[in-house]
């Protein structure tokens, strides 16, 4: 066992504490690593104030985790000591579903096991997420880290980055697509810089005015403040391609008229409320409503080579831990460029 620092929440809303414990012992398949930088994703806020129902505690959140490698097991063979890794939301899965066959290891149809808020696989042990300074992996659940990226704004992409990345592929985002993307958040800029990248003509649609030149910085063509009466008007019809990374509730309908004819409202975002729209909105046009929950390990792979080719990382506020509860207020305040970064090395 390894003696790790941290910061845990105890219960439902309590603020962000000091925390020790133990990381497991290496198996022949896994990996120990010194976290370097570990990610404020809108997810950990939500699940460590119990909007998505009741969670685990103690709980350390954190699951957009880069580092060096220290140890690795005997049987390892995908990395060495020395090598930077990248771990995500989930840190194992059942291996042999259909799902899991096909790289899918998301959509695990037993589950995927994640990286906090739950138990380590087969397992009565709690599993702490990467606000510490210590992580314990499989092999298979990691990635490889391109080596001109810099490292604390690669931390984003293991959240934020695939779940764009992911929907932006699936729809076969390129030089002719229209896209939107709702909230210019942790998700949302990554989803500007991607879809830029790929030559789509790209709009964000966000109710931070404050933000439009930074929007066009990461390569947005428009920006469209939804603060304004009937600010949909000009974009009536517009989009290809809607992707919603919006966290607080919000009605739909006005983002739904943007779309074009066999547009696709993506729902990345996960407000506690269920939403509600007209038919009628969905039959105009033959539009969908569609969801996507970050990606798989394949293709977490293939978006951090993707951002190493187009020297892609996240626009980062560097933080130390004791900043932390202060960053989950200014992040549910809207008021991240364009996330929050912990320095571990500080834990
Ligand atoms: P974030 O950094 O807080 O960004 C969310 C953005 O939503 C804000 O920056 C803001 O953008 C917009 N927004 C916030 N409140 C709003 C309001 N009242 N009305 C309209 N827009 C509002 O959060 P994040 O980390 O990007 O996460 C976004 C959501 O995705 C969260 O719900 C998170 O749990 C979820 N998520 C889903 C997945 C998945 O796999 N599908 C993965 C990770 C996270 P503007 O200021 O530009 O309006
Ligand atoms: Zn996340
Ligand atoms: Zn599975």
């Amino acid at each position: 066992m390894t003696q790790t620092r941290g910061y845990a929440v105890l219960s439902a809303k309590a603020p962000l504490i000091p925390y020790e414990f133990q990381r497991r012992e290496l198996g022949a398949y896994d990996v120990g690593f010194d976290i370097q930088f570990s990610g404020i994703c809108h997810s950990d806020i939500h699940q460590a104030r119990e909007e998505w129902g009741a969670a685990l505690f103690p709980m350390v959140p954190g699951h957009e985790i880069v580092g060096t490698v220290t140890k690795v097991g005997s049987s390892v063979t995908k990395f060495k000591v020395g090598d930077k890794i990248g771990v995500g939301v989930f840190i194992d899965s059942c291996r042999n579903c259909k799902n899991c066959k096909k790289g899918l290891q998301q959509y695990c149809l037993e589950g995927m096991t994640g990286t906090y808020n739950g138990y380590e696989r087969n397992s009565q042990s709690i599993a702490f997420g990467g606000y510490a300074n210590y992580f314990v992996i499989n092999e298979d659940y990691a990635v490889h880290i391109p080596s001109n990226l810099e490292l604390a704004g690669v931390a984003p992409l293991l959240c934020a980055g695939i779940t764009l990345y992911s929907p932006i592929r699936h729809w076969k985002v390129g030089p002719n697509s229209k896209v939107a993307v709702m909230g210019l958040g942790g998700l949302g800029h990554m989803g500007v810089k991607f879809a830029a990248a790929l030559g789509a003509e790209v709009t964000v649609l966000s109710h931070s005015p404050s933000k439009e030149n930074d929007a066009r910085a990461m390569g947005a063509h428009h920006f469209v403040v939804t603060k304004e009466i009937d600010w949909q008007k000009p974009v009536k019809k517009k989009f290809d391609l809607v992707l919603n990374t919006v966290s607080a509730d919000h009605d739909l309908e006005p983002y739904l008229s943007t779309l074009a004819t066999d547009g696709t409202m993506v729902i990345i975002g996960l407000p506690g409320k269920p939403f509600s729209f007209n038919a009628g909105s969905m039959l105009d046009g033959r539009r969908s409503i569609s969801g996507s929950m970050i990606g798989g390990m394949p293709e977490l792979q293939e978006m951090m080579n993707f951002c190493g080719d187009h020297s892609i990382v996240s626009d980062v506020e560097v933080i130390e831990p004791r900043y932390i509860n202060e960053a989950y207020e200014r992040t549910v305040a809207s008021d991240v460029k364009y996330r929050f970064v912990i320095d571990a090395s500080k834990f």
